[in-house]
């Protein structure tokens, strides 16, 4: 049986080496995407982790996510149920005053536009962390309006969140409202999707 037009996309990321030279671990590009998936994780870009296992959220800030999201491993890495496509699918390198370097401006724009009509039963689509909601939601659109607009967005399919690093853990107790509104309506959101 031949490949699906999904199956040539994804075959077709994973062999990509557009931004090779701007690599510091050379090109992996990290991608999960199967025909059927209702739920699209737009996340940022991998970290050293995810490039060494070559699956994405397979670090404590994957069981944070998934404690967010109400899914066990199982259903998270189910690609009939879920498809994660990164901001940056290879692992960025670091920035010279320390933590990861943005997903490279090249990748989204290559793509996404050939990836993203091709799933066609997602029904709800994840911004996680800053760079995700500014790619989607407009380079001004600060995190923290995004997530506490939340209700506006899902209109449009989407629902924006922060990333789940330990750097939340602070964010979250200095911001009640998103463990008591924003996580409630999530685990909803996302139970809808995949029914
Ligand atoms: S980051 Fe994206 S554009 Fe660059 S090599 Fe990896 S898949 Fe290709």
């Amino acid at each position: 049986m031949s490949d699906t037009p999904l199956e040539q996309a994804a075959r077709a990321a994973r062999a990509c080496t557009l931004c090779a030279a701007a690599l510091p671990l050379g090109p992996r590009p990290i991608l999960q995407i199967g025909d059927g998936a209702r739920l699209l994780i737009t996340s940022q870009a991998p970290g050293t982790k995810a490039h060494l296992s070559g699956t994405p959220f397979l670090d404590p800030s994957g069981e944070r996510l998934r404690g967010w999201l109400g899914l066990g491993v199982d259903a998270f890495y189910d690609t009939t149920k879920v498809a994660i496509l990164p901001c940056g699918m290879c692992y960025p390198g670091r920035l010279p005053r320390g933590g990861d370097a943005p997903p490279r401006p090249e990748c989204a724009p290559a793509w996404h536009p050939r990836i993203m009509p091709l799933l066609k039963d997602v029904r709800l689509r994840l911004l996680v962390g800053g760079y995700a909601i500014r790619l989607v939601l407009g380079p001004r659109m600060g995190l923290e309006t995004a997530v506490r607009g939340f209700a506006g967005h899902m209109a449009e399919g989407l629902f924006p969140l922060p990333h789940p690093s330990w750097r939340t853990i602070g964010w979250a107790q200095r911001n009640p409202w998103f463990e008591a509104e924003v996580l409630p309506a999530l685990r909803l959101a996302v139970a809808r999707a995949l029914a």
